[in-house]
């Protein structure tokens, strides 16, 4: 594989080894020529995927764009980075297996909402804010209304109301 820092046509693979439960060959590899190090990935494709934008224009479909548009909404999220590799594998698996090549954006964006919802709500409302174009405040108050979004089921909720004992001797 090239080099993405210095072009040098070939670089040495250094480390391989399975990730995210052996759906993934990830290898660390070094340029000869510039000493760079990077890490490529290998996964499973079962079928090539096409975008079809509301525009009607089609791209091919591509896991890091994916990804980056998930990545805006988690940022300073408490979330591990594992748990997010494993929502894009499963978004990407469901895409690839749904029989069609052709994919609406809407869809893609549809099954990322999904996914998020269960994970984080800030990421999810961050999500929504982009996808549905969101422009004023009453649009985010509007979406967190009709979700049903308390905002406290984020996993952060760690009042913890044991008490000390006192109260459950009361004699009458
Ligand atoms: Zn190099």
């Amino acid at each position: 594989m090239r080099c993405p820092f210095c072009g040098n046509p070939d670089t040495q693979v250094k480390d391989s080894r399975p990730a995210e439960d052996g759906n993934v060959i990830r290898r660390r590899r070094q340029c000869p020529s510039c000493s760079a190090r990077f890490t490529t990935f290998e996964r499973v494709q079962l079928r090539e995927l096409t975008v079809v934008k509301t525009s009607g224009r089609r791209v091919p479909f591509a896991r890091e764009k994916l990804n980056r548009s998930i990545q805006l909404s988690i940022q300073k999220r408490n979330i591990e980075p594992d748990r997010i590799e494993q929502m894009i594998s499963g978004i990407v698996r469901r895409l690839e297996s749904s029989g069609e090549s052709d994919i609406p954006s809407d869809r893609v964006g549809e099954l990322v909402m999904d996914a998020l919802k269960n994970l984080d709500t800030v990421a999810y409302v961050r999500y929504a804010s982009v996808y549905k174009d969101f422009h004023k405040v009453e649009d985010f108050r509007e979406f967190i209304k009709d979700e049903h979004l308390s905002g406290d089921n984020s996993g952060d909720s760690n009042t913890d109301v044991h008490g000390d004992g006192e109260g459950e001797a009361r004699d009458r």
